[in-house]
């Protein structure tokens, strides 16, 4: 009898907040291939964001039980800091936002965010305080509009329209044959990496969570793409307490803390020129980096 109460304004209300979710869940778990198996304690409270802190104590994960991927990892990043995950591929560098996000459970130790395990939490509140701009952004076979309000469903058009300004997107948008209402994804516009990572970003800047995971992509953009979207990160960062998951170091140089990772464990920490000094994992592959762009960089002089 009660829901006969529910004025019809709530049920759509409703009817679009289920779709979001369901439609977030089913692309999140069809991207990453993993069966939606974690669920909330009964009476699991919110999680309550004071001010955005990120701990990880002592994990160990593994995604089958006879491969250990992650050992002991831990780490800090104070509320507001910006903390860079490096590392050779498989390193295990994405699992950590994986298990952040809480796709999948630790199977030691503990994740916490301002002091409370996410485990003990709702993964709704939990999804809620999180914003990720992940390696492949997957698009809706709808407008880009929708696309882009995906990241905040009440989101005004001068909202949309600053989102956009800010991902350095808008000039992209406005100059498509039907402009917002432009169909992309599978049988629309498809859209390059870059673009779909700005329309990630624009998603995480409407979104406005606490904590950002910045997934950075492992193919390359070209050079001005990618300043383009560091400095819309490092402006979309600077409020957040962002995890940034980094190939390329030129990106990450000026992070709070640079975690190293080799083989499913931290091995150095440190600032970058803290780094550099060390003479470790991190110093060899700035040299590599380095060796790699002054390449590429007569490469192309040679070609002109
Ligand atoms: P890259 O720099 O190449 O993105 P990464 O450091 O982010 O690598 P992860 O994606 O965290 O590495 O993967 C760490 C290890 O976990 C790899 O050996 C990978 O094969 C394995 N792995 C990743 N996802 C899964 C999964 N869904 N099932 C089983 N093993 C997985």
């Amino acid at each position: 009898m009660l829901q006969l109460f529910i004025p019809l304004g709530a049920l759509g209300v409703m009817y679009r907040q289920l779709k979001y979710t369901l439609a977030d869940m089913d692309q999140l778990f069809h991207l990453l291939e993993t069966p939606p198996e974690i669920t909330d304690l009964p009476n699991a409270p919110p999680l309550k964001i004071q001010h955005g802190e990120i701990r990880f104590e002592q994990v160990d994960f593994g995604y089958t039980p006879e491969r250990q991927i992650l050992q002991s990892v831990s780490f800090t990043v104070p509320a507001g800091k910006k903390l860079a995950v490096v590392g050779h591929s498989g390193a295990g560098k994405s699992t950590l936002s994986r298990l952040l996000y809480r796709f999948y459970d630790v199977t030691r130790g503990r994740i916490l965010i301002d002091g409370q395990d996410i485990r003990s939490v709702t993964q709704y509140s939990l999804r809620k305080a999180i914003g990720i701009v992940p390696q492949d952004t997957v698009l809706f076979n709808d407008s880009i509009r929708y696309n882009l309000q995906y990241g905040n469903p009440q989101a005004t058009q001068a909202e949309l329209e600053r989102a956009a300004d800010m991902a350095q997107i808008r000039q992209f948008i406005e100059a498509l044959p039907e402009g917002w209402n432009t169909v992309v994804g599978e049988r629309g516009l498809k859209l390059s990496g870059g673009e779909k990572q700005r329309v990630a970003i624009a998603r995480a800047i409407l979104k406005q969570p606490p904590i950002l995971i910045f997934d950075e992509a492992t193919s390359s953009l070209d050079s001005g793409t990618e300043q383009a979207i560091q400095k819309t990160l490092n402006e979309v960062a600077g409020q957040h307490t962002t995890l940034m998951i980094a190939h390329r170091l030129s990106t990450i140089v000026d992070a709070d803390q640079i975690l190293v990772m080799n083989q499913g464990q931290v091995v150095e920490q440190g600032t970058h020129s803290e780094l550099i000094k060390y003479h470790g994992i991190y110093q060899q592959m700035w040299e590599l980096q380095l060796h790699e762009k002054e390449e590429t960089s007569s490469l192309s002089f040679d070609q002109h």
